[in-house]
């Protein structure tokens, strides 16, 4: 290579990455939009993204683009970076893994990392039963997996899911998922003996916990019936149909109802897990005690990881060879689930998740006082969504949703928007984003409802 060859290495990512909101182009600048114009080429055109720039790196509350524009991340990669993106622990972890061995399949040849993740989530997941895991390489995957072996203890078949829930984009999980654009339309047909029960909603249904579970007993009772139903899953604040946080009680009743009737309760806590709600599963903001518990996400500091635990005589009860896969619970995967449960046992993220909330819940409940077209702040910990409604009718407004999350975007704030009606702005930050940053964000979060 010659001297005269200028290559502007991208900067590394990671906490000591110029923790700043820093705007050099318009968003997207020429480099992402040169990306852009490949990606729509070359990719898939129903592989949509959010932001439209080119990452190119990422650390503590920022991501940086190819064109030096670093926006503050208020998004987690859908609540995946909690440690903050490229944390120390993590790559440290990852490096020496990956140059150990990079794969031979726990199925063929097993080795400890698999084990220990096992043993930690056995340990740190709701209950002080004896627990088993299994390990798997996303979400969705989890869930299908966490059916199987409900279906296989109970030797039922029906599976009840709830209204605004989501569970994946493969086939089964699919048919879990409940809101048809953009998950479900024309991709049928789908999986058979799934059953949808009405969600605790306190917002829209002004219901009790306990009316909405006898609500949502009852129609199980009449439309499914304990006899045929293997398993309930339900999501203890729900992320993707609008961080739904049921009345209280709700939870409780439906796990004494599944206890009392031979149903697995299946907690989903692919985006509540790993002290995003302020506890370490969402399942502790209840006091429920989930008989299986599918995880991802935030399990692996942005490595594809996910699995399920449970009560061992359930997760027990599948043949040897009857759960795997080739690559799930990959050693490098696990490597960096083992440096990332570290960092969330013993450096005091739950308490860091607390604050987040406490400074994104006081923000948006000081927004929503002003204008009326914030209907609902709610959430725990740093998982706190905001809903937009019509103020005279009270009807979800996806409009102005949509518009506040492009403003923010384009101000170099990356917001996620949610909800069975498109109508909810999520806020869930790394938590290694300073509270500066955060308070900044909330800043521009605040501009683009005052111009929308
Ligand atoms: C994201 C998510 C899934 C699916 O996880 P993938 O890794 O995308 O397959 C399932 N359930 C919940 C609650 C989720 O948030």
């Amino acid at each position: 290579m010659s001297t005269t060859d200028t290559i502007i290495a991208p900067p590394l990512g990671g906490p000591t990455l110029p923790q700043e909101r820093r705007l050099v182009t318009d968003i997207p600048g020429p480099r992402s939009q040169e990306l852009l114009a490949r990606k729509a080429a070359a990719v898939a055109a129903g592989v949509g993204h959010t932001a439209p720039i080119e990452a190119v790196a990422a650390g503590g509350g920022v991501i940086v683009d190819a064109d030096g524009n670093s926006l503050i991340d208020l998004g987690s990669g859908i609540a995946v970076t909690t440690l903050g993106n490229a944390h120390p622990k993590v790559v440290a972890a990852v490096q020496a893994q990956v140059a150990q061995f990079t794969h031979t399949c726990f199925m063929i040849s097993p080795y400890e990392s698999y084990v220990a993740v096992a043993e930690a989530l056995n340990r740190i997941t709701p209950g002080d039963h004896a627990k088993k895991s299994a390990l798997f390489n996303s979400g969705a995957e989890a869930v299908e997996n966490a059916v199987k072996i409900a279906r296989k203890f109970t030797n039922k078949q029906a599976v009840v899911a709830f209204d605004h829930g989501y569970h994946g984009r493969t086939n089964l999980t699919m048919a879990l998922t409940a809101k048809a654009m953009p998950y479900k339309s024309g991709f049928g047909p789908f999986a058979s003996e799934i059953y949808r029960a009405p969600l605790s909603y306190p917002f829209r249904d002004g219901l009790s916990g306990a009316d909405a579970a006898k609500r949502a007993i009852s129609i199980i009772e009449k439309q499914v019936g304990a006899d045929n139903l293997a398993a309930v899953i339900i999501e203890p604040i729900q992320g993707e149909g609008g961080f739904i946080v049921p009345a209280d009680g709700f939870l409780p009743a439906l796990v004494d109802w599944c206890r009392a009737n031979g149903v697995v309760f299946i907690a989903d806590e692919i985006q509540t897990g790993f002290a995003r709600t302020g506890e370490m599963f969402a399942s502790d903001v209840f006091g429920i005690v989930p008989d299986l518990i599918t995880t991802a996400k935030g399990i692996a500091g942005g490595l594809p990881l996910a699995a399920v635990t449970g009560r061992a005589e359930i997760m027990d009860a599948s043949h040897s060879g009857g759960l795997g896969g080739t690559y799930g619970g990959n050693p490098v995967a696990c490597a960096a689930a083992l440096a990332a449960l570290d960092a969330f046992e013993n450096d005091g993220l739950i308490e860091r998740a607390r604050e987040v909330g406490g400074i994104l819940k006081e923000r948006l409940t000081a927004l929503q006082e002003a204008d009326p077209r914030i209907g609902d702040v709610r959430g725990h910990g740093a998982m706190i969504a905001a809903e937009f409604v019509d103020p005279t009718t009270g009807d979800p407004d996806a409009a102005l949703t949509s518009a506040v999350a492009k403003t923010c975007i384009s101000r170099g704030v990356i917001v996620l928007t949610c909800g069975t009606y498109g109508n909810v702005i999520r806020l869930l930050p790394p938590l290694a984003i300073t509270d500066d940053l955060l308070h900044e964000g909330l800043d521009v979060v605040a501009e683009a409802l005052a111009a929308a």
